[in-house]
């Protein structure tokens, strides 16, 4: 039946039916193609006005969906709820209407058969309700029957009205409101549930009259087969949709386990002619969901990353895990030292080959048999950045003070650091093999800085060490596991992992390799994870010494290959269930960031760039690209950059990043004349012809204080020379003569440093300037000279001015440019 609807030709004269098309291809190629038109599923409006009373203008058929409005859309989505809602009404009452259904229909049929049975049934009806009538009044027996019957005659009355003569002004309208809500309304719900639309179901409304028995008994056995399991399927097909701000059509279509084919439909039905894969917002993809039947969850683009949010653990899943440990302390104190010590005494000694590979952080076991993690990346801002990013790594924090130095300021930096971070410290006294060693200095050093050490009856644990002789350093590692132990540091290591990149870097055999401290869970071979902005499948761990490991539980650091792009130190990395998902907390990430760049106004067009050159007139900037070799180095850098500079010049840092100069790099460079610095790393063959060709400058570093420096200096160049004066003498006028052709002269004695002809001179009257200029003439006796000394008389005169007196006081300066530097 189907068939002989589908036949029809289309066009756009509007009628609900489906049609054929004639594709034309090239080559002469013709394909008739069956096509619905939208027309034919007007029904849309239909359901949701047909139910809430029916008598709203929203029952209107001819209402069409194309071109809705806001308000319209806003009407649909209430209506559909409301039609929902009604559904749910109807699952109760569904077995007695489907039998009303059948009642309608065979009498519908048999009314359009023989005129005879329907007056037949008239008159019986007219009898039956006679007979009701007299039954009523008589017997109890009968009315009891009614009375069960009541129930199930509540939906078929109206199935009887349309015979029913004598009232044929208020039932027609009904009828068809029940045919729409039946015929329609249901059937089109049907064809939802299964997820198929064939042309006949689609036309099933309208089609109804000209059925054929065998589908009409095929839709009643699929309705009846529906009611009876109905409530059960419903809610297993019921999904809850996750919805974005913006969702795919398709990706809609998956999370509704609908076909794509009939989201698009529907779609279209609501005027929105879109593909697969073009991008809905939020508000139509509703629209879409609720018309499904299924739930929505807003979600916001954020709440991606709500499948890595941290369950909390259970005190019992919790075992005890290594404290992990950074070094912190001023410079040359001997923090690289120490950890080196640290790890060659420990290393070497318990490994066979004792190979170690500096992985940003290694592993070390004391005597006591407690396991130690320390961070291999000694300085504040590995530290710092770290934290700022969220990944607080450390539980201890060991300061190292030389013995024959003070406490200076990285040190007290330092204990600001570890105070911030509320780390406990341990204070590692070093160089006590020094012949001028004074550790009781530094002891009471500290104090200042509210670090009472145990020496001084205070909490903090204070060892004497050396890096070079290895004295206490067995006391160093107890005093760091007596910590750890008081710390009492928990992880669980069955469940998936979470961890923070330490070291990150391209590593141009392995691809983007990330030294990771896994923090609670256990990383293994195999899973899937986001980290920052990257996110990535391991492929490979590779622990401290360098040996491939399968996992990695807590407080272990790991060298993991398998990323996509190169993170950065103190992203987090968190292990997700599907690929999928990493990928798309990772997306969000990078447009978040990408965002927030933006916003803070990074250079991302020339036209910003001027822009932001023109809100900071008054300070000079010198812009500079930074390229280095792995991850820390770089952020070390920027941050020293940072730091450079004053309320009159400072750097601008347009880009950094990891691995080699490349002619992105050069272009970016050239367009904000800046050089390009690289550290520990090199320009390629094309960045460098660029480079040359465009003038670029390009300088390579491998001592980051070089490169500070460096930079340093540059941007004192660009600090405007200050121009001081000195004075160089005094001098008071004694008499006033005048000259002809030269005017007033004064006759002076320099009573203070030397008169210099070329100087500057200030004429000052009790203290107050009341002229600035230069000398016309600086004379002993009758010769013109170059300067006076202090004690000798001269005479002067004043370029351009002549308002002299005795007793005024002349101011000789000279002007001098520094060049300034930047500290
Ligand atoms: P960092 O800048 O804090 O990492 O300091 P380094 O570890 O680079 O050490 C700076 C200098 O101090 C190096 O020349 C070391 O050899 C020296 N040094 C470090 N520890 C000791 C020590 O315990 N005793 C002596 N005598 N020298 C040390």
């Amino acid at each position: 039946m189907s068939d002989s609807d589908g036949k029809k030709t289309l066009g756009l004269r509007g009628g609900a039916r489906p049609g054929n098309v004639k594709q034309s291809f090239s080559h002469g190629r013709t394909k008739n193609v069956v096509v619905e038109t939208k027309r034919k599923r007007v029904v849309v409006p239909k359901p949701g006005a047909s139910k809430p009373g029916g008598a709203t203008p929203s029952g209107d058929p001819s209402r069409r969906p194309a071109g809705i409005s806001d308000a319209e859309m806003a009407r649909r989505m209430k209506a559909l709820q409301a039609a929902k809602a009604r559904e749910v009404e109807e699952a109760a009452a569904r077995e007695a209407q489907e039998k009303a259904r059948e009642e309608e229909r065979a009498r519908r049929r048999a009314e359009q058969e023989a005129k005879e049975r329907e007056q037949r049934e008239a008159e019986e009806k007219a009898r039956a309700k006679a007979e009701e009538e007299d039954r009523k009044r008589k017997e109890a027996e009968a009315a009891a029957n009614r009375a069960a019957a009541a129930p199930a005659a509540e939906a078929p009355k109206p199935a009887r009205a349309p015979v029913n003569k004598p009232a044929p002004a208020a039932t027609p309208r009904k009828q068809d409101r029940e045919r729409d809500q039946r015929g329609r309304g249901k059937g089109r719900d049907d064809n939802r549930r299964s997820g198929k639309l064939t042309l006949g179901q689609a036309t099933g409304g309208e089609g109804n009259r000209q059925r054929s028995m065998a589908a009409m008994k095929r839709k009643q056995e699929r309705a009846r087969q529906k009611a009876m399991g109905g409530a059960v399927e419903r809610e297993k097909v019921i999904r809850d949709v996750q919805l974005p701000e913006a969702i795919l059509v398709s990706e809609l279509a998956i999370r509704m386990a609908e076909r794509v084919g009939d989201v698009v439909k529907s779609l279209m039905n609501m005027g929105m002619m879109v593909t697969q894969n073009q991008t809905i917002d939020a508000d139509t993809a509703e629209l879409i969901i609720e018309e499904f039947g299924h739930k929505v969850t807003r979600v916001s683009d954020s709440d991606v990353e709500d499948v890595i949010k941290e369950i909390e653990d259970e005190e019992k899943d919790l075992q005890s895990r290594p404290p992990v440990i950074t070094i912190m302390g001023h410079v040359d104190h001997g923090k690289t030292s120490l950890l080196d010590a640290i790890r060659d005494a420990r290393v070497v000694a318990g490994e066979a080959g004792g190979i170690t590979q500096h992985i940003g952080a290694y592993q070390v076991k004391t005597d006591g048999g407690t396991t130690l993690t320390f961070l291999d990346t000694p300085g504040h801002a590995a530290f710092t950045s770290m934290r700022s990013r969220g990944a607080q790594v450390t539980d201890i924090v060991v300061l190292v003070v030389a013995a024959d130095d003070a406490v200076m300021p990285q040190t007290i930096e330092a204990i600001n650091h570890a105070k911030a971070a509320e780390v406990p410290m341990i204070v590692a006294i070093n160089k006590i093999d020094k012949p001028d060693a004074n550790p009781d200095k530094v002891r009471t050093d500290l104090l200042q800085h509210e670090v009472i050490v145990e020496k001084m009856s205070g909490e903090v644990q204070d060892v004497e060490v050396s890096a070079v002789t290895g004295q206490g350093l067995d006391e160093l590692l107890e005093a760091i596991a007596l910590q750890s132990e008081i710390l009492e540091l928990k992880a669980n290591p069955n469940r998936a992992a979470q961890g923070a990149v330490i070291e990150a870097q391209l590593d141009v055999g392995r691809g983007p390799v990330a030294t990771v401290l896994v923090q609670n869970g256990t990383l293994r071979q195999g899973d899937i994870f986001v980290v920052g902005e990257q996110y990535g499948k391991v492929r490979a761990l590779i622990n401290d010494k360098g040996d491939r490991v399968k996992e990695a539980g807590p407080s272990v650091p790991v060298e993991v290959l398998g990323l996509n792009g190169t993170p950065e130190a103190g992203d987090v990395l968190n292990v997700t269930e599907t690929e999928a998902q990493a990928r798309e907390i990772a997306d969000y990430r990078e447009h978040a960031a990408k965002d927030k760049r933006a916003a803070a106004g990074a250079a991302t067009t020339l036209e910003q760039l001027m822009q932001k050159a023109k809100e900071d007139e008054s300070v000079n900037e010198l812009p500079i690209l930074m390229k280095a070799d792995v991850q820390g180095s770089a952020e070390a850098i920027v941050q020293a950059m940072e730091k450079i500079g004053n309320d009159e010049v400072r750097v601008r840092v347009l880009h950094s990043g990891v691995g080699a100069i490349t002619e992105t790099d050069v272009g970016l460079a050239e367009a904000s004349g800046a050089p390009i610095l690289g550290f520990n790393v090199r320009a390629n063959a094309s960045a460098r012809n660029t480079a040359n060709q465009k003038g670029v400058e390009i300088r390579y570093y491998s001592v980051i204080y070089d490169l500070v420096d460096d930079v340093k200096a540059a941007a004192s160049g660009l600090l405007s020379a200050e121009i001081r004066e000195k004075f160089i003498g005094y001098a008071e006028m004694k008499e006033i003569f005048k000259v002809t052709g030269v005017g007033k002269v004064a006759g002076c004695l320099v009573t203070e440093g030397v008169a210099r002809r070329s100087a500057g001179v200030r004429l000052l009257r009790d203290n107050v300037v009341i002229h600035e200029g230069t000398l016309k003439t600086l004379k002993r006796f009758k010769d013109e000279v170059a300067e006076v000394q202090s004690g000798q008389e001269c005479g002067m005169a004043f370029e351009n001015y002549d308002d002299i007196r005795a007793g005024d006081v002349i101011e000789i300066f000279e002007r001098e440019e520094v060049t300034r530097t930047l500290d």
